[in-house]
């Protein structure tokens, strides 16, 4: 039994103050990479894909999963960060980065990347910036993950301008609508720690109902969002079993077999992925 963390941040000390603002008096030793590779080995958690959202940080992230051989990474830019590349450099100078690190091996996909117009309002660049994005996917035959926050008719719109563009619908939130249009399409949903979360009930009926096991992705987003019992702590890859488990009592289908198909989602999408 193996499980696949599909999507989460290890370079922590790249949140900087971010984190440190919001974890207030919380260690940071306790991203130690050694540590948690450790600890989710230890719960059958044995690959992660370390997911990128800014390109300033791409070297230093492409360090982790060149020294850890079970660490896959992405290269992209999040929504949220869209003005901020439009300020700062030049569509040549992103596109240079891009070919520079999506030719690497280990660079199985480009995300995260889409929209988010839960905070911002830069939505003109923040399409630009997507836009971009999905040309690279399709110059260099990679899936993306897909970062859509209050945003998913949008996000799907300009998705389907891109036909041959696959990846993964990154923390699903479990709209009906919304799960429909994607299953129309070759996306696979990544799905986080909000599904354990009590509240969540039309999310975990999408699950049960709508969502066949091979569409599904498993995945914690760590350090945010922490799974049901860890739910206001750090969260970190060795959690995605507890994601998988409430597919598992949601589903009826056992633990073991949730791992297997979801672990074979993960390869089946990200073909680069090779260990
Ligand atoms: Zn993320």
């Amino acid at each position: 039994m193996v499980f696949v963390d599909s999507h989460c941040h290890l370079d922590f000390s790249g949140f900087g103050t971010f984190l440190e603002s919001r974890l207030a008096g919380r260690t940071l030793e306790y991203y130690d990479i050694d540590l948690l590779i450790n600890r989710a080995s230890q719960v059958n958690v044995k690959y992660m894909l370390n997911v990128g959202t800014h390109l300033s940080d791409v070297e230093r992230y492409t360090k982790i999963s060149e020294k850890f051989s079970n660490i896959f990474r992405s290269v992209g830019i999040h929504p949220e960060y869209a003005r901020e590349h439009c300020e700062k450099f030049s569509f040549d100078k992103m596109r240079e980065i891009f070919r520079k690190y999506c030719c690497l091996n280990k660079t199985v996909a480009i995300g995260e990347i889409g929209l988010d117009y839960h905070v911002n309002n830069d939505v003109d660049q923040q399409k630009d910036i997507f836009s971009f994005q999905l040309e690279l996917a399709e110059e260099f035959n990679l899936p993306v993950i897909i970062h859509s926050r209050d945003a998913w008719m949008d996000t799907m719109e300009i998705l389907e301008n891109h036909p041959n563009v696959t990846g993964v619908i990154h923390c699903f939130s479990g709209e009906r609508d919304f799960a429909e249009r994607v299953l129309n399409t070759s996306f696979y949903f990544g799905i986080g720690g909000t599904l354990t979360f009590k509240k969540n009930t039309v999310f975990q009926e999408t699950v049960r109902d709508i969502l066949p096991l091979d569409t599904i992705l498993v995945e914690t987003d760590c350090p945010f969002l922490a799974p049901i019992p860890f739910r206001g702590k750090l969260n970190e890859p060795a959690f995605v079993v507890n994601v998988a488990e409430k597919i598992s009592e949601l589903k009826d289908i056992s633990v073991t077999q949730i791992a297997d198909q979801t672990s074979k989602n993960f390869f089946k999408l990200f073909k680069k992925a090779k260990f």
